[in-house]
C-alpha cells in the first residue's frame, strides 16, 4: 500500500509542475504584457539568461548524471546525441523554438498556427520532462520545473506580442496560449501513466530529455545572447548564466 502513496504524491507533484510550468508561465506572462511596464519585461529577459544556466545546470548536472546511474553510459550519451540531432530536424520543420524578442524576423514571417503548433509540440516535450524527472526523484523534478517556468515566461511574453500584433484580440491571444500551453499537461500525464507502467523507460526518457534542454540553452537561447553585445548585457549575461548553474548545483548539492 506504501507504494500507492507514494505514486498518488508523485502524480500531485507532477500535475502541479506541469500546470505551474504551463497555465501558470502563461498567466504570468499574460500578468507581465497587461501591465505594459518596460522594467517588468526587462526582468524578463533576464529570466532568458538565467534559463540558459539552469537548462545547462539541470542537463549536465541532474538529469545526465542521473540516467547514467540508472543505465549504460554510452547508451545514455547516445540518447542525448540523438536527441540533439532529432530538435535540430524538428526545428526545421516546425517553427519549433520563438524568439523572444517581438520583431524577430522568423516570427514575423511565421504564420500564428505555425507558432501556436510549434508552441504546443515544445510544451508537450517540456511536459514529458517534468514527468520525467519528478519520476526519478523529487529534486530533480523540482529544478527541471525551475528552469520550465524561467524559459516558458519569455517564451510566452514574446508570442502574446506576435499574436497581439496579428491582430488577436487579448482574450484570443491568452486563450490560444493556454491551449497551446496545456499540451505540457497532456503530453506529461500520458508520459507518466506509460512510464509507470514500464519504469525501464524512465531513464531513457530523462537522457533524451537532457537533449532538450541542452538544445533549447546552446542552439536557441544563447545565439539570441550574442544579439546584445555592449559590455554591460555581455556582463549581465555572464552573471545570470552562472546563477542559474549555481542555483542548480546548490540544489543538487543540498540533497
Ligand atoms: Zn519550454
Amino acid at each position: 500500500m506504501e507504494t500507492v502513496d507514494i505514486e498518488s504524491g508523485q502524480l500531485a507533484y507532477i500535475l502541479i509542475a506541469l500546470f505551474a510550468g504551463s497555465i501558470g508561465s502563461v498567466m504570468l506572462a499574460g500578468l507581465l504584457m497587461l501591465t505594459n511596464d518596460h522594467q517588468l519585461q526587462a526582468v524578463s529577459t533576464y529570466l532568458t539568461y538565467l534559463a540558459g544556466g539552469t537548462l545547462l545546470g539541470a542537463a549536465l548536472l541532474g538529469m545526465i548524471p542521473k540516467a547514467t546511474s540508472m543505465m549504460d553510459t554510452s547508451a545514455a550519451m547516445m540518447l542525448v546525441l540523438a536527441g540533439i540531432l532529432f530538435f535540430f530536424v524538428l526545428e526545421k520543420f516546425i517553427l519549433w523554438r520563438s524568439c523572444r524578442n517581438k520583431d524577430c524576423k522568423r516570427h514575423m514571417q511565421a504564420a500564428v498556427p505555425m507558432i501556436l503548433i510549434g508552441d504546443a509540440f515544445h510544451n508537450a516535450i517540456d511536459g514529458i520532462v517534468i514527468a520525467a524527472a519528478f519520476m526519478s526523484s523529487t529534486e530533480l523534478g523540482i529544478f527541471v520545473t525551475i528552469s520550465v517556468i524561467f524559459h516558458e515566461i519569455p517564451q510566452e511574453l514574446g508570442d502574446f506580442g506576435i499574436l497581439l500584433k496579428s491582430g488577436l484580440t487579448r482574450k484570443k491571444a491568452l486563450l490560444y496560449n493556454i491551449l497551446s500551453g496545456s499540451t505540457a499537461i497532456i503530453a506529461g500525464l500520458l508520459a507518466y501513466y506509460f512510464m509507470a507502467s514500464m519504469k525501464s523507460l524512465i531513464p531513457y526518457a530523462l537522457a533524451f530529455s537532457a537533449a532538450s534542454f541542452l538544445y533549447i540553452a546552446l542552439a536557441d537561447l544563447i545565439p539570441e545572447m550574442h544579439k546584445k553585445t555592449s559590455v554591460k548585457d555581455s556582463a549581465i549575461q555572464i552573471l545570470l548564466i552562472l546563477s542559474g548553474v549555481f542555483i542548480i548545483y546548490c540544489i543538487i548539492q543540498t540533497n
